[in-house]
Protein backbone atom coordinates (compact mmCIF):
# COMPACT_ATOMS: atom_id res chain seq x y z
CA UNK A 1 0.00 0.00 0.00
CA UNK A 2 1.16 3.91 -1.11
CA UNK A 3 1.44 6.29 2.08
CA UNK A 4 -1.89 5.61 3.92
CA UNK A 5 -1.96 9.40 4.63
CA UNK A 6 -0.47 10.57 1.30
CA UNK A 7 -4.31 11.85 0.09
CA UNK A 8 -4.33 14.00 3.04
CA UNK A 9 -0.83 15.29 2.72
CA UNK A 10 -0.49 16.06 -1.18
CA UNK A 11 -2.24 17.64 -3.70
CA UNK A 12 -3.16 16.42 -7.04
CA UNK A 13 -0.95 17.99 -9.38
CA UNK A 14 -1.16 16.63 -13.24
CA UNK A 15 1.47 16.34 -16.09
CA UNK A 16 0.91 20.10 -17.25
CA UNK A 17 -0.22 21.21 -20.44
CA UNK A 18 2.05 23.59 -22.24
CA UNK A 19 0.41 26.85 -22.84
CA UNK A 20 -1.94 27.29 -24.87
CA UNK A 21 0.40 30.44 -27.19
CA UNK A 22 3.26 28.18 -27.56
CA UNK A 23 1.62 24.53 -27.98
CA UNK A 24 -0.44 26.02 -31.04
CA UNK A 25 2.63 26.92 -33.34
CA UNK A 26 3.52 23.10 -33.43
CA UNK A 27 1.68 19.73 -33.57
CA UNK A 28 3.91 18.25 -30.69
CA UNK A 29 2.14 16.67 -27.35
CA UNK A 30 0.24 18.41 -25.57
CA UNK A 31 1.48 17.51 -21.72
CA UNK A 32 4.75 17.96 -20.47
CA UNK A 33 5.22 14.50 -17.44
CA UNK A 34 6.24 15.74 -14.16
CA UNK A 35 9.86 14.34 -12.81
CA UNK A 36 10.07 11.09 -11.22
CA UNK A 37 9.98 12.57 -7.79
CA UNK A 38 6.95 14.59 -8.59
CA UNK A 39 4.67 11.53 -10.32
CA UNK A 40 6.05 9.24 -6.84
CA UNK A 41 4.34 12.12 -4.59
CA UNK A 42 0.96 11.74 -6.83
CA UNK A 43 1.31 7.80 -6.54
CA UNK A 44 1.48 8.67 -2.73
CA UNK A 45 -1.88 9.97 -2.84
CA UNK A 46 -3.18 6.11 -4.21
CA UNK A 47 -4.79 4.83 -0.77
CA UNK A 48 -5.42 1.04 -1.46
CA UNK A 49 -8.99 1.16 -0.32
CA UNK A 50 -11.02 -1.12 0.61
CA UNK A 51 -12.80 -1.79 -2.81
CA UNK A 52 -11.00 0.03 -5.65
CA UNK A 53 -13.66 1.07 -7.96
CA UNK A 54 -10.63 1.90 -10.00
CA UNK A 55 -10.22 -0.84 -11.45
CA UNK A 56 -13.10 -2.51 -12.44
CA UNK A 57 -15.49 -0.58 -15.49
CA UNK A 58 -18.60 -0.89 -14.70
CA UNK A 59 -21.73 1.18 -16.10
CA UNK A 60 -23.52 2.26 -12.78
CA UNK A 61 -27.23 3.22 -12.78
CA UNK A 62 -27.52 2.34 -16.13
CA UNK A 63 -25.45 5.14 -17.61
CA UNK A 64 -24.06 4.65 -21.22
CA UNK A 65 -20.33 6.16 -20.05
CA UNK A 66 -18.44 3.31 -17.79
CA UNK A 67 -17.16 4.30 -14.21
CA UNK A 68 -13.66 2.46 -13.72
CA UNK A 69 -10.90 0.37 -16.31
CA UNK A 70 -12.35 -1.26 -18.58
CA UNK A 71 -9.54 -2.99 -19.17
CA UNK A 72 -9.51 -4.22 -15.02
CA UNK A 73 -5.88 -2.68 -14.23
CA UNK A 74 -4.40 -3.27 -11.65
CA UNK A 75 -4.03 0.23 -10.31
CA UNK A 76 -3.63 0.37 -6.89
CA UNK A 77 -1.04 -2.32 -7.41
CA UNK A 78 1.29 -0.55 -9.73
CA UNK A 79 0.90 3.09 -8.32
CA UNK A 80 2.11 1.12 -4.68
CA UNK A 81 5.22 0.29 -7.18
CA UNK A 82 5.57 3.70 -7.81
CA UNK A 83 6.02 5.32 -4.85
CA UNK A 84 8.27 3.13 -3.55
CA UNK A 85 10.50 3.28 -6.50
CA UNK A 86 9.99 -0.06 -7.93
CA UNK A 87 9.24 0.97 -10.91
CA UNK A 88 10.23 -2.42 -12.52
CA UNK A 89 7.47 -4.18 -10.78
CA UNK A 90 4.79 -1.21 -11.74
CA UNK A 91 5.76 -1.98 -15.76
CA UNK A 92 5.85 -5.73 -15.07
CA UNK A 93 2.17 -5.74 -13.32
CA UNK A 94 1.29 -2.82 -15.37
CA UNK A 95 2.20 -5.20 -18.66
CA UNK A 96 -0.30 -8.00 -17.43
CA UNK A 97 -3.21 -6.65 -18.75
CA UNK A 98 -2.45 -3.53 -20.84
CA UNK A 99 -0.48 -4.39 -24.00
CA UNK A 100 -0.10 -0.49 -24.92
CA UNK A 101 -0.22 1.41 -21.77
CA UNK A 102 1.87 4.42 -23.55
CA UNK A 103 -1.57 4.72 -25.28
CA UNK A 104 -3.89 5.17 -22.84
CA UNK A 105 -1.37 6.80 -20.73
CA UNK A 106 -1.74 9.66 -23.18
CA UNK A 107 -5.18 9.47 -25.24
CA UNK A 108 -7.49 7.45 -22.27
CA UNK A 109 -10.43 9.75 -20.75
CA UNK A 110 -9.59 7.95 -17.32
CA UNK A 111 -12.92 6.51 -16.13
CA UNK A 112 -10.91 5.36 -14.18
CA UNK A 113 -10.21 8.69 -12.33
CA UNK A 114 -14.02 9.03 -12.09
CA UNK A 115 -14.18 6.05 -9.80
CA UNK A 116 -11.22 6.36 -7.56
CA UNK A 117 -12.74 6.53 -3.48
CA UNK A 118 -10.69 9.74 -3.30
CA UNK A 119 -12.43 11.31 -5.97
CA UNK A 120 -15.66 11.02 -3.58
CA UNK A 121 -14.49 14.02 -2.47
CA UNK A 122 -11.46 15.20 -3.92
CA UNK A 123 -10.45 15.03 -7.40
CA UNK A 124 -9.12 11.72 -7.75
CA UNK A 125 -5.43 10.18 -7.91
CA UNK A 126 -3.42 10.89 -10.82
CA UNK A 127 -3.74 7.07 -12.77
CA UNK A 128 -3.73 8.11 -16.34
CA UNK A 129 -0.24 9.87 -15.72
CA UNK A 130 1.23 7.54 -13.46
CA UNK A 131 0.38 4.77 -16.51
CA UNK A 132 1.95 6.88 -19.05
CA UNK A 133 5.29 7.47 -15.92
CA UNK A 134 5.25 4.15 -15.74
CA UNK A 135 5.74 2.55 -19.42
CA UNK A 136 7.71 5.57 -20.76
CA UNK A 137 10.10 4.67 -18.02
CA UNK A 138 10.23 1.05 -19.07
CA UNK A 139 10.46 1.94 -22.64
CA UNK A 140 13.72 4.39 -21.67
CA UNK A 141 15.32 1.35 -19.75
CA UNK A 142 14.84 -1.16 -22.53
CA UNK A 143 12.18 -3.44 -20.60
CA UNK A 144 9.40 -3.63 -23.27
CA UNK A 145 10.56 -6.27 -25.54
CA UNK A 146 11.07 -8.75 -22.85
CA UNK A 147 7.41 -8.87 -22.01
CA UNK A 148 6.38 -9.87 -25.60
CA UNK A 149 8.26 -12.62 -26.19
CA UNK A 150 6.50 -16.01 -26.05
CA UNK A 151 8.51 -18.72 -23.97
CA UNK A 152 7.70 -21.36 -27.01
CA UNK A 153 6.28 -21.27 -29.95
CA UNK A 154 3.25 -23.12 -31.53
CA UNK A 155 2.42 -24.14 -34.94
CA UNK A 156 -0.88 -22.34 -35.12
CA UNK A 157 -1.58 -19.18 -37.49
CA UNK A 158 -3.50 -16.19 -36.75
CA UNK A 159 -4.57 -13.40 -39.29
CA UNK A 160 -5.72 -10.38 -37.66
CA UNK A 161 -7.94 -7.74 -40.09
CA UNK A 162 -6.64 -4.20 -39.40
CA UNK A 163 -3.86 -2.68 -36.94
CA UNK A 164 -5.54 -0.76 -34.64
CA UNK A 165 -5.29 -0.79 -30.96
CA UNK A 166 -7.61 -3.69 -30.92
CA UNK A 167 -5.54 -5.77 -33.47
CA UNK A 168 -2.35 -4.81 -32.01
CA UNK A 169 -3.38 -5.80 -29.00
CA UNK A 170 -4.71 -9.29 -30.01
CA UNK A 171 -1.63 -9.47 -31.92
CA UNK A 172 0.59 -9.14 -28.88
CA UNK A 173 -1.21 -11.41 -27.11
CA UNK A 174 -1.31 -14.15 -29.57
CA UNK A 175 2.35 -13.72 -30.38
CA UNK A 176 3.29 -13.89 -26.18
CA UNK A 177 0.68 -17.25 -26.06
CA UNK A 178 3.26 -18.87 -28.58
CA UNK A 179 1.51 -18.59 -31.94
CA UNK A 180 2.38 -17.19 -35.24
CA UNK A 181 0.85 -14.18 -35.74
CA UNK A 182 0.15 -11.70 -39.09
CA UNK A 183 -1.72 -8.46 -38.72
CA UNK A 184 -3.00 -7.23 -42.15
CA UNK A 185 -3.49 -2.97 -43.11
CA UNK A 186 -4.92 -1.24 -45.79
CA UNK A 187 -3.16 1.87 -44.98
CA UNK A 188 0.44 2.57 -45.51
CA UNK A 189 0.88 2.79 -41.59
CA UNK A 190 -0.28 0.72 -38.78
CA UNK A 191 -1.98 1.58 -36.01
CA UNK A 192 -5.68 2.44 -37.14
CA UNK A 193 -7.01 5.66 -35.32
CA UNK A 194 -4.05 5.91 -33.15
CA UNK A 195 -1.92 6.45 -36.17
CA UNK A 196 -4.61 8.18 -38.53
CA UNK A 197 -7.44 9.58 -36.62
CA UNK A 198 -5.72 10.88 -33.13
CA UNK A 199 -4.09 13.57 -33.72
CA UNK A 200 0.02 14.11 -33.07
CA UNK A 201 -0.70 16.80 -30.06
CA UNK A 202 -2.52 14.23 -28.23
CA UNK A 203 -0.20 11.05 -28.88
CA UNK A 204 3.11 11.36 -30.89
CA UNK A 205 3.30 8.77 -33.88
CA UNK A 206 6.72 8.08 -32.92
CA UNK A 207 5.37 6.69 -30.05
CA UNK A 208 3.10 4.62 -31.99
CA UNK A 209 5.68 3.53 -34.69
CA UNK A 210 8.09 2.27 -31.59
CA UNK A 211 5.25 -0.02 -30.51
CA UNK A 212 5.47 -1.20 -33.71
CA UNK A 213 8.79 -2.00 -34.02
CA UNK A 214 8.61 -3.62 -30.74
CA UNK A 215 6.40 -6.09 -31.90
CA UNK A 216 7.86 -7.22 -35.16
CA UNK A 217 11.48 -7.62 -32.98
CA UNK A 218 9.31 -10.22 -31.07
CA UNK A 219 8.01 -11.73 -33.76
CA UNK A 220 4.63 -10.45 -35.49
CA UNK A 221 4.14 -9.86 -39.09
CA UNK A 222 2.52 -6.81 -40.78
CA UNK A 223 1.29 -6.61 -43.99
CA UNK A 224 0.73 -3.18 -45.36
CA UNK A 225 -1.33 -1.30 -47.79
CA UNK A 226 -3.09 -4.60 -48.11
CA UNK A 227 -7.21 -4.36 -47.96
CA UNK A 228 -8.95 -7.37 -46.93
CA UNK A 229 -11.49 -8.76 -48.74
CA UNK A 230 -10.00 -6.87 -52.19
CA UNK A 231 -6.11 -7.53 -51.83
CA UNK A 232 -6.46 -10.49 -50.56
CA UNK A 233 -9.76 -13.00 -49.93
CA UNK A 234 -11.90 -13.46 -46.94
CA UNK A 235 -11.48 -17.33 -48.49
CA UNK A 236 -8.08 -17.11 -49.17
CA UNK A 237 -7.01 -16.14 -45.67
CA UNK A 238 -9.62 -18.58 -43.65
CA UNK A 239 -7.18 -21.24 -45.99
CA UNK A 240 -4.22 -20.09 -44.97
CA UNK A 241 -4.78 -19.05 -40.75
CA UNK A 242 -6.73 -21.10 -38.20
CA UNK A 243 -8.29 -17.94 -36.79
CA UNK A 244 -8.70 -14.42 -38.28
CA UNK A 245 -9.56 -11.91 -35.88
CA UNK A 246 -11.37 -9.14 -37.64
CA UNK A 247 -10.82 -5.66 -36.10
CA UNK A 248 -11.08 -3.26 -38.74
CA UNK A 249 -12.99 -0.92 -36.85
CA UNK A 250 -15.45 0.92 -36.80
CA UNK A 251 -14.97 3.53 -39.71
CA UNK A 252 -18.43 4.34 -41.32
CA UNK A 253 -18.43 7.67 -40.81
CA UNK A 254 -22.11 9.40 -40.08
CA UNK A 255 -23.63 11.59 -42.90
CA UNK A 256 -25.41 14.66 -42.70
CA UNK A 257 -27.79 14.56 -45.94
CA UNK A 258 -28.97 18.11 -46.04
CA UNK A 259 -28.62 19.49 -49.61
CA UNK A 260 -25.42 20.71 -50.78
CA UNK A 261 -24.12 17.90 -48.90
CA UNK A 262 -21.53 17.19 -52.16
CA UNK A 263 -20.12 20.70 -52.40
CA UNK A 264 -16.32 20.61 -52.65
CA UNK A 265 -15.19 21.46 -48.94
CA UNK A 266 -17.78 19.62 -47.03
CA UNK A 267 -14.53 16.94 -45.71
CA UNK A 268 -15.23 13.88 -42.93
CA UNK A 269 -13.56 14.49 -39.60
CA UNK A 270 -11.24 11.67 -39.96
CA UNK A 271 -10.18 12.10 -43.48
CA UNK A 272 -9.16 15.67 -42.83
CA UNK A 273 -7.21 14.95 -39.57
CA UNK A 274 -5.40 11.94 -41.85
CA UNK A 275 -4.00 14.79 -43.94
CA UNK A 276 -3.41 16.55 -40.95
CA UNK A 277 -0.85 13.52 -39.74
CA UNK A 278 0.28 12.69 -43.40
CA UNK A 279 1.89 16.55 -43.25
CA UNK A 280 3.31 15.47 -39.91
CA UNK A 281 4.76 12.47 -40.76
CA UNK A 282 6.27 13.90 -43.70
CA UNK A 283 7.95 16.38 -41.55
CA UNK A 284 6.00 19.34 -41.25
CA UNK A 285 6.06 19.23 -37.26
CA UNK A 286 5.29 23.18 -37.23
CA UNK A 287 2.10 24.84 -37.76
CA UNK A 288 1.25 26.62 -41.17
CA UNK A 289 -1.09 28.61 -42.57
CA UNK A 290 -2.82 26.47 -44.89
CA UNK A 291 -6.51 27.46 -43.93
CA UNK A 292 -5.36 30.74 -43.72
CA UNK A 293 -8.16 33.33 -44.35
CA UNK A 294 -10.81 30.29 -44.02
CA UNK A 295 -13.60 29.86 -41.93
CA UNK A 296 -13.63 26.47 -40.54
CA UNK A 297 -16.99 24.72 -39.13
CA UNK A 298 -17.29 21.42 -37.46
CA UNK A 299 -19.82 19.85 -37.04
CA UNK A 300 -20.26 17.76 -34.08
CA UNK A 301 -19.54 18.87 -30.11
CA UNK A 302 -17.42 14.87 -28.93
CA UNK A 303 -13.76 14.19 -28.99
CA UNK A 304 -13.66 14.31 -32.69
CA UNK A 305 -14.73 17.62 -33.05
CA UNK A 306 -12.65 19.39 -30.42
CA UNK A 307 -9.16 17.19 -32.43
CA UNK A 308 -10.69 18.86 -35.46
CA UNK A 309 -10.94 22.34 -33.75
CA UNK A 310 -7.05 22.24 -32.03
CA UNK A 311 -5.91 21.18 -35.92
CA UNK A 312 -7.67 23.89 -37.60
CA UNK A 313 -6.21 26.14 -35.34
CA UNK A 314 -2.82 24.73 -35.94
CA UNK A 315 -3.33 25.05 -40.09
CA UNK A 316 -3.95 28.93 -39.25
CA UNK A 317 -8.09 28.72 -39.84
CA UNK A 318 -9.30 32.56 -39.58
CA UNK A 319 -12.49 31.65 -37.55
CA UNK A 320 -13.60 27.94 -35.89
CA UNK A 321 -16.67 27.51 -34.79
CA UNK A 322 -18.45 23.92 -33.47
CA UNK A 323 -21.75 22.94 -33.63
CA UNK A 324 -23.55 20.46 -31.60
CA UNK A 325 -26.98 18.90 -31.76
CA UNK A 326 -27.67 17.95 -27.77
CA UNK A 327 -28.08 20.42 -25.14
CA UNK A 328 -24.85 21.57 -23.35
CA UNK A 329 -24.24 18.92 -20.29
CA UNK A 330 -24.32 20.97 -16.48
CA UNK A 331 -20.78 22.15 -15.18
CA UNK A 332 -21.07 19.90 -12.21
CA UNK A 333 -22.65 16.49 -11.12
CA UNK A 334 -26.34 16.62 -10.24
CA UNK A 335 -27.83 14.37 -7.76
CA UNK A 336 -28.79 11.96 -10.23
CA UNK A 337 -25.36 11.60 -11.70
CA UNK A 338 -23.77 10.67 -8.04
CA UNK A 339 -19.94 9.20 -7.48
CA UNK A 340 -18.87 6.64 -8.92
CA UNK A 341 -20.93 7.17 -11.91
CA UNK A 342 -18.92 8.14 -14.78
CA UNK A 343 -19.72 12.43 -14.33
CA UNK A 344 -21.79 13.84 -17.31
CA UNK A 345 -20.57 17.42 -16.95
CA UNK A 346 -19.51 19.67 -19.84
CA UNK A 347 -15.58 20.18 -19.91
CA UNK A 348 -13.77 22.41 -22.44
CA UNK A 349 -11.54 20.66 -24.76
CA UNK A 350 -8.30 21.59 -25.48
CA UNK A 351 -9.05 22.29 -28.70
CA UNK A 352 -12.10 24.35 -27.70
CA UNK A 353 -9.40 26.15 -25.38
CA UNK A 354 -7.01 27.06 -28.29
CA UNK A 355 -9.92 28.18 -30.24
CA UNK A 356 -11.19 30.69 -27.94
CA UNK A 357 -7.48 31.91 -27.26
CA UNK A 358 -6.72 32.46 -30.75
CA UNK A 359 -9.92 35.12 -30.08
CA UNK A 360 -11.59 33.26 -33.40
CA UNK A 361 -13.60 31.22 -31.58
CA UNK A 362 -15.28 28.38 -31.31
CA UNK A 363 -18.47 29.34 -30.67
CA UNK A 364 -19.84 26.49 -29.84
CA UNK A 365 -23.46 26.48 -31.08
CA UNK A 366 -25.74 23.70 -28.50
CA UNK A 367 -28.99 22.55 -29.40
CA UNK A 368 -28.09 23.49 -33.18
CA UNK A 369 -29.12 21.52 -36.28
CA UNK A 370 -27.68 22.08 -39.99
CA UNK A 371 -30.36 22.58 -42.29
CA UNK A 372 -28.33 22.98 -45.53
CA UNK A 373 -24.96 23.39 -46.76
CA UNK A 374 -24.62 27.33 -49.29
CA UNK A 375 -22.60 26.42 -52.04
CA UNK A 376 -21.48 28.41 -55.21
CA UNK A 377 -20.36 26.55 -58.23
CA UNK A 378 -20.17 23.56 -56.27
CA UNK A 379 -18.00 24.75 -53.55
CA UNK A 380 -18.96 25.58 -49.87
CA UNK A 381 -19.58 28.93 -48.89
CA UNK A 382 -21.88 28.74 -45.65
CA UNK A 383 -24.47 26.69 -44.01
CA UNK A 384 -27.81 27.43 -42.90
CA UNK A 385 -28.88 26.38 -39.03
CA UNK A 386 -31.92 26.12 -36.51
CA UNK A 387 -32.10 25.60 -32.97
CA UNK A 388 -33.65 22.26 -31.63
CA UNK A 389 -35.92 21.39 -28.99
CA UNK A 390 -35.71 18.98 -26.32
CA UNK A 391 -37.05 16.24 -29.33
CA UNK A 392 -34.01 17.41 -32.21
CA UNK A 393 -37.56 19.41 -33.31
CA UNK A 394 -36.77 23.00 -35.30
CA UNK A 395 -37.71 26.36 -33.18
CA UNK A 396 -39.38 28.17 -36.04
CA UNK A 397 -37.51 32.03 -36.38
CA UNK A 398 -34.07 30.65 -34.74
CA UNK A 399 -32.11 29.97 -38.47
CA UNK A 400 -28.91 31.62 -38.66
CA UNK A 401 -26.59 31.65 -41.73
CA UNK A 402 -23.30 31.07 -40.94
CA UNK A 403 -19.98 31.79 -43.32
CA UNK A 404 -17.62 28.43 -44.07
CA UNK A 405 -14.99 27.44 -46.38
CA UNK A 406 -14.43 24.09 -44.68
CA UNK A 407 -16.71 21.81 -42.77
CA UNK A 408 -15.79 19.16 -40.76
CA UNK A 409 -18.10 16.10 -40.15
CA UNK A 410 -17.55 14.75 -36.68
CA UNK A 411 -20.78 13.16 -35.94
CA UNK A 412 -19.40 9.55 -34.96
CA UNK A 413 -19.52 6.71 -37.02
CA UNK A 414 -22.47 4.05 -37.79
CA UNK A 415 -20.09 0.69 -37.41
CA UNK A 416 -18.29 -1.70 -39.31
CA UNK A 417 -18.18 -1.96 -43.23
CA UNK A 418 -21.16 -5.00 -43.18
CA UNK A 419 -19.77 -6.14 -46.57
CA UNK A 420 -16.47 -7.13 -44.78
CA UNK A 421 -18.45 -9.08 -42.11
CA UNK A 422 -20.23 -10.36 -45.24
CA UNK A 423 -17.06 -11.91 -47.20
CA UNK A 424 -16.09 -14.00 -44.11
CA UNK A 425 -19.99 -15.29 -44.13
CA UNK A 426 -20.10 -13.50 -40.13
CA UNK A 427 -24.06 -12.45 -40.15
CA UNK A 428 -23.64 -12.87 -35.76
CA UNK A 429 -21.18 -11.91 -33.28
CA UNK A 430 -21.29 -13.26 -29.73
CA UNK A 431 -20.54 -11.80 -26.43
CA UNK A 432 -17.15 -14.02 -26.19
CA UNK A 433 -15.84 -12.19 -29.53
CA UNK A 434 -16.36 -15.75 -31.46
CA UNK A 435 -19.34 -15.68 -34.68
CA UNK A 436 -21.35 -17.89 -36.21
CA UNK A 437 -18.31 -18.79 -38.70
CA UNK A 438 -15.94 -20.99 -35.96
CA UNK A 439 -12.70 -20.32 -37.56
CA UNK A 440 -13.44 -16.25 -37.19
CA UNK A 441 -13.85 -13.57 -34.12
CA UNK A 442 -14.78 -10.14 -34.36
CA UNK A 443 -13.32 -7.09 -31.59
CA UNK A 444 -12.68 -3.87 -30.94
CA UNK A 445 -14.97 -1.15 -32.42
CA UNK A 446 -16.13 -3.72 -35.25
CA UNK A 447 -17.67 -5.84 -32.76
CA UNK A 448 -18.91 -2.86 -29.89
CA UNK A 449 -19.31 0.28 -32.50
CA UNK A 450 -17.49 3.85 -31.52
CA UNK A 451 -15.85 3.09 -28.18
CA UNK A 452 -12.53 4.22 -26.76
CA UNK A 453 -9.11 2.73 -27.09
CA UNK A 454 -9.07 0.93 -24.05
CA UNK A 455 -12.02 -0.78 -25.13
CA UNK A 456 -10.50 -1.90 -27.98
CA UNK A 457 -7.22 -2.55 -26.08
CA UNK A 458 -9.38 -5.18 -23.87
CA UNK A 459 -11.54 -7.22 -26.67
CA UNK A 460 -8.37 -7.35 -28.48
CA UNK A 461 -6.53 -9.37 -25.42
CA UNK A 462 -10.01 -11.25 -24.60
CA UNK A 463 -10.45 -12.17 -28.64
CA UNK A 464 -6.86 -13.50 -28.57
CA UNK A 465 -7.44 -15.67 -24.99
CA UNK A 466 -10.66 -16.92 -26.66
CA UNK A 467 -8.36 -18.06 -29.92
CA UNK A 468 -5.76 -19.55 -27.22
CA UNK A 469 -7.92 -21.54 -26.03
CA UNK A 470 -9.58 -22.83 -28.80
CA UNK A 471 -6.33 -24.07 -30.38
CA UNK A 472 -5.23 -25.73 -27.40
CA UNK A 473 -8.35 -27.43 -27.10
CA UNK A 474 -7.61 -28.77 -30.56
CA UNK A 475 -4.63 -30.12 -29.65
CA UNK A 476 -5.97 -32.08 -26.67
CA UNK A 477 -8.79 -33.87 -28.84
C1 LIG B 1 -10.59 11.47 -34.25
C2 LIG B 1 -10.72 10.44 -33.17
C3 LIG B 1 -10.14 10.68 -31.94
C4 LIG B 1 -10.26 9.74 -30.93
N1 LIG B 1 -9.69 10.02 -29.73
C5 LIG B 1 -9.74 9.09 -28.76
C6 LIG B 1 -9.13 9.35 -27.51
O1 LIG B 1 -8.56 10.42 -27.28
N2 LIG B 1 -9.18 8.38 -26.56
C7 LIG B 1 -9.80 7.19 -26.78
O2 LIG B 1 -9.78 6.33 -25.89
N3 LIG B 1 -10.42 6.91 -27.95
C8 LIG B 1 -10.39 7.84 -28.94
N4 LIG B 1 -11.00 7.58 -30.14
C9 LIG B 1 -11.65 6.26 -30.33
C10 LIG B 1 -10.59 5.18 -30.61
O3 LIG B 1 -9.61 5.67 -31.50
C11 LIG B 1 -11.23 3.91 -31.15
O4 LIG B 1 -12.21 3.47 -30.24
C12 LIG B 1 -10.19 2.80 -31.34
O5 LIG B 1 -9.14 3.21 -32.17
C13 LIG B 1 -10.85 1.53 -31.93
O6 LIG B 1 -9.84 0.59 -32.16
P1 LIG B 1 -10.01 -0.59 -33.23
O7 LIG B 1 -8.72 -1.31 -33.23
O8 LIG B 1 -11.23 -1.35 -32.93
O9 LIG B 1 -10.25 0.12 -34.63
P2 LIG B 1 -9.44 1.22 -35.45
O10 LIG B 1 -8.52 2.00 -34.59
O11 LIG B 1 -10.47 1.95 -36.23
O12 LIG B 1 -8.53 0.36 -36.44
C14 LIG B 1 -9.10 -0.42 -37.48
C15 LIG B 1 -8.06 -0.64 -38.55
O13 LIG B 1 -8.54 -1.62 -39.46
C16 LIG B 1 -8.14 -1.27 -40.78
N5 LIG B 1 -9.01 -1.96 -41.73
C17 LIG B 1 -10.35 -1.79 -41.89
N6 LIG B 1 -10.81 -2.63 -42.84
C18 LIG B 1 -9.75 -3.34 -43.28
C19 LIG B 1 -9.60 -4.36 -44.27
N7 LIG B 1 -10.64 -4.83 -44.97
N8 LIG B 1 -8.35 -4.88 -44.47
C20 LIG B 1 -7.28 -4.44 -43.77
N9 LIG B 1 -7.38 -3.45 -42.83
C21 LIG B 1 -8.60 -2.93 -42.58
C22 LIG B 1 -8.30 0.24 -40.78
O14 LIG B 1 -7.55 0.84 -41.83
C23 LIG B 1 -7.76 0.59 -39.40
O15 LIG B 1 -6.38 0.81 -39.44
C24 LIG B 1 -10.94 8.52 -31.16
C25 LIG B 1 -11.54 8.27 -32.40
C26 LIG B 1 -11.43 9.22 -33.39
C27 LIG B 1 -12.10 8.97 -34.71
S1 LIG C 1 -6.37 2.46 -19.32
FE1 LIG C 1 -7.60 4.30 -18.92
S2 LIG C 1 -9.15 3.60 -17.45
FE2 LIG C 1 -7.53 2.03 -17.46
S3 LIG C 1 -6.08 2.63 -15.82
FE3 LIG C 1 -5.31 3.56 -17.72
S4 LIG C 1 -6.19 5.63 -17.75
FE4 LIG C 1 -7.38 4.42 -16.29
Amino acid sequence: MADPFGFLKYERKDNPFRPVAERIKDWEELQIPLSTEERQTQAARCMNCGIPFCQTGIFYGGKRAVSGCPNDNLIPEWNDFVYRGEFKKAFERLAKTNPLPEMTGRVCPAPCEKGCTEGLNGSGVTIHDNERFIIDHAFENDWVKATGLPAERTDFKIAIVGSGPAGLSAAWRLNQLGHHVTVFEKSDQAGGLLMYGIPNMKLDKQVVMRRIAVMEAVGIKFVLNTEIGVDITADALQKEFDRVIIAAGASVPRDLNVPGRDARGVVFAVDYLTDCTKEVLAGERHSNQKLAGQHVIVIGGGDTGNDCLGSAVRQGAASVTQLEITPQLPSERTTENPWPEYPMVAKIGYGQAEGMFTGNGPLTYYTTSTTEFITEDDRIVGIKTVQVDGKFQAIPGTEKTLKADLVLLAMGFTGVQQSLLETFDVHEIFADYTTDNEKVLVAGDAKRGPSLVIWAIREGRKAAEQIDQQLRALVYQ
